[in-house]
């Protein structure tokens, strides 16, 4: 792709301004996105931090799961942060009543893993792929990825817990880089957009 990558941010529920922000930083056009319309119009998707259960049921009351699978499944681009990395999993541990995924990655994924709300930290986070030495890892009610599929990337692991994973177009962090000044992850994904066209 030759020009400025559209990239849209879910923007059902969840920390969307933070990505838009980091997104544009990164060199994208960036655009949140509520209905197929929109969603249409986009060359990738960041799936926001949030509460996936919330975001899950809204994307049903919106409309918005069928294309999601439909356009993930086609090889859109998309980038999952914390509730948005749940909603990628092909598969949760410990799944609410009513929940589901959109699907994207082989992986097996362990909600609030990392404990509760008040257990959140940070932590320097050295990811594969990310040239400059490690980013600085917000993990906020973080979910880890229980095991992974054999087409799966592991990208970083924190704690002996795998935190980061890629598979073909689809990128997932346990933690938001969204919430640090530092934009190489979303530079990461910005360049498997434009490498898609
Ligand atoms: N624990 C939340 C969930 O299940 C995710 C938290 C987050 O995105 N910071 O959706």
């Amino acid at each position: 792709m030759t020009g400025t990558p559209v990239i849209g941010v879910l923007a059902l529920q969840g920390d969307v301004r933070e990505h838009l922000t980091a997104l544009a930083s990164a060199g994208a056009e960036a655009r949140a996105v509520r209905r197929p319309e929109e969603l249409a119009r986009v060359d990738g998707l960041v799936l926001p931090g949030g509460e996936s259960t919330t975001m899950s049921k809204l994307a049903v009351l919106f409309g918005m799961m069928e294309p999601l699978r439909e356009r993930v499944a086609a090889g859109m681009p998309v980038y999952g942060t914390c509730a948005g990395m749940i909603l990628l999993a092909d598969k949760i541990l410990d799944p609410r009543s009513g929940q589901e995924t959109v699907q994207g990655i082989d992986m097996i994924v362990r909600r609030n893993a990392f404990g509760r709300q008040n257990e959140s930290f940070e932590a320097a986070v050295a990811i594969t792929s990310v040239p400059g030495g490690p980013v600085e890892g917000v993990f906020i009610r973080a979910p880890w990825v229980e095991s992974v599929g054999a087409g799966v990337e592991v990208l970083a692991e924190h704690g002996g817990h795998i935190v980061a994973v890629r598979q073909d177009n689809a990128l997932a962090t346990s933690f938001h880089p969204e919430l640090t000044g530092d934009h190489r992850v979303h530079g990461l994904f910005a360049d498997m957009v434009r490498a898609v066209g």
